[in-house]
């Protein structure tokens, strides 16, 4: 038709695509879950428009249909939501949107058997179609407009939109099904994947007058009435992650300052660290069961940001618009209680189950390491929640926390000594140790700086002072009574009487060192070392100097 316009999809797109359809990846039931979850969403955001709009009431239920056609080799995912205009059809089906998915797309070119599963969660979930599919039809009509559209692609490239009369409100993707997959048109192959896969939708999916899925809302459930597997189907079905089972859930319920249910999950691998880039927000937002923001960043600081889950308050309006949700008090008052259950339930876990914590603690301690510095309140808990390499350990695999570090030290030890080093082994060779060997005083040993800015910054725990031990001003514990440490006492004071000529050699090496150094000193902390290097009273540790100098390159 002279209608029909033709578009190129943008190149990262279409990178996407010749991945997808060429993929050998067998678990293409993600597909179905990755369209009906776009329904949902389309039925979410129509729902909160009526909540809000008059105009747009009607008394159509808002529902998902599944129309399968054996015959035709066809399938179709029908929903009655907000539909897509023109150019949201332009833009939301031609160009990457979402931040994650650059970084998804390199990872999976680089990497053959990447898990095709997670695409939901990079915002591109949509073009999984094209693993089912040879041709696509994206057949809609936005609520806002009168005139529907007809757009379709085959996947190799570009895709036309023409327009198209008499449509309902709402979207149908219409699959054209590849060679080999007519079981997508099988009525009993897409129950079971709705059962397995969209059990949680909080809209009906039906098929013919048969709703597939049970519309639960987890988090609002009694404990008593739910098992690991309910749990860990809702994560599934939360994250969009395939088979895994999540490393730990909160489940609770608060009843002041404010009444909130909500389900937290913290999810088995961190994807960040694998190379996909910052993942958004996995927190929801609802008001009695029903969605009213997705991607909720008020909800949980930035340092628990890897946690998915719901916050459903009965004391929030539904047509709570978004600008007031980000000036309401509410949410400062629901992250409170929800950012001291989820540290309670760390510390506790800590506590009763070191191996499990530090399975987490491997995976997320440095984005939670993030609030020792950003939440002020909370520090010191996140703090005691921190593991390092300590010299209690030489061999240094085992972690250590701060308060175990405390009830191994003397009671009239004052400092917490830590030194920073590029690695374990170089650390291990720092001249500044001996005297702690010596004496016996446990030294927390950095090898990530990020850690050496941390306790630098934090300066005191559990009342005990933070230490580099390569600081010209070192007190040792026995050192306190007599308040003479030995750095502090310039060489010429000191009795010579042990190292007669001392003097002398002290001066020789100012003279020949000049600008160099600062002064130079007799030293007590030595045992084998000839000489160490220290730093002036106040300056920063030589790991911070070293960062610091190649951050400014
Ligand atoms: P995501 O769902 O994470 O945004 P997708 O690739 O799954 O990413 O979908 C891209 C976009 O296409 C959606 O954000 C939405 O704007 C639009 N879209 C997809 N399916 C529908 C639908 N059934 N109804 C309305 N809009 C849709
Ligand atoms: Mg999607």
């Amino acid at each position: 038709a002279a209608d029909k316009e033709q578009f190129t999809f943008q190149t990262e797109i279409k990178q996407l695509l010749h991945l997808l359809s060429h993929s050998l990846y067998q678990n293409r039931e993600i597909t179905i879950r990755e369209l009906v979850s776009n329904a949902s969403d389309a039925l979410d955001k129509m729902r909160f428009i009526q909540v809000n709009e008059e105009q747009y009431r009607d008394d159509e239920d808002l529902v998902i249909r599944l129309e399968p056609d054996s015959e035709g080799r066809t399938l179709s995912i029908v929903d009655n939501g907000i539909g897509l205009t023109h150019d949201e059809l332009i833009s939301n089906l031609g160009t990457i949107a979402h931040s994650g998915s650059l970084e998804f797309l390199n990872k999976l070119s680089g990497d053959a058997a990447a898990d095709l599963s997670l695409i939901g969660q990079f915002g591109v979930g949509f073009y999984s179609a094209f693993m089912l599919a040879d041709r696509v039809e994206v057949i809609t009509r936005s609520y806002q407009e009168s005139t529907g559209w007809r757009w379709e692609s085959d996947g190799s490239g570009s895709f036309t939109i023409e327009p198209a009369e008499d449509l309902p409100r709402g979207t149908t993707v219409k699959l054209h099904l590849k060679e080999g997959y007519d079981e997508f048109s099988q009525e009993e192959r897409l129950k079971y994947i709705i059962r397995k896969h969209s059990t949680f939708v909080p809209h009906p999916v039906r098929l013919g007058d048969e709703q597939l899925n049970e519309q639960r809302a987890v988090w609002a459930e009694p404990k008593s009435q739910l098992d690991d597997e309910a749990y860990d189907k809702f994560y599934q079905y939360l994250t969009h992650r395939g088979d895994e089972s999540p490393l730990w859930r909160l489940h609770l319920s608060s009843d002041s300052p404010i009444q909130f249910h909500t389900l937290v999950y913290c999810p088995a691998t961190n994807l960040e660290s694998m190379g996909f880039g910052r993942v958004e927000h996995g927190m929801h937002l609802c008001a009695k069961r029903i969605l009213v923001q997705d991607d909720c960043r008020e909800l949980v600081p930035e340092y628990m940001r890897f946690l998915y889950g719901i916050v459903d308050s009965a004391d929030l309006p539904l047509n709570v618009s978004r600008q007031a949700l980000q000036d309401d008090t509410i949410f400062r008052k629901i992250r409170k209680v929800l950012v001291k259950r989820v540290l309670d339930h760390l510390t506790k876990m800590a506590e009763q189950q070191p191996e499990e914590y530090l399975t987490f603690y491997r995976q997320f301690g440095t984005i939670l390491r993030e609030g020792v510095s950003t939440d002020f309140e909370n520090r010191e808990k996140i703090a005691g929640l921190m593991r390092f390499q300590s010299s209690h350990d030489d061999a240094g695999d085992k972690l250590t926390s701060l308060g175990e570090y405390i009830e191994r030290a003397g009671e009239d030890q004052k400092q917490i000594y830590y030194l920073g080093g590029a690695d374990l082994s170089a650390i291990e060779k720092n001249p500044n140790l001996e005297i702690f060997r010596k004496k016996k005083l446990e030294v927390l040993y950095l090898a990530d700086p990020v850690d050496e800015i941390m306790l630098s910054n934090l300066m005191t725990y559990d009342g005990k002072q933070l230490t580099s031990i390569d600081a010209a001003d070192l007190a040792f514990p026995e050192d306190e009574e007599t308040d003479k440490s030995e750095d502090e006492t310039p060489a010429e004071e000191k009795d010579e009487s042990s190292t007669p000529g001392f003097e002398k050699v002290v001066s020789l090496f100012k003279e020949a060192l000049g600008d160099m150094a600062e002064d130079v000193r007799a030293s007590k902390r030595l045992t084998d070392s000839p000489v160490c290097l220290v730093n002036p009273e106040g300056a920063m540790s030589t790991q911070m100097q070293k960062v610091l100098r190649m951050s400014n390159k």
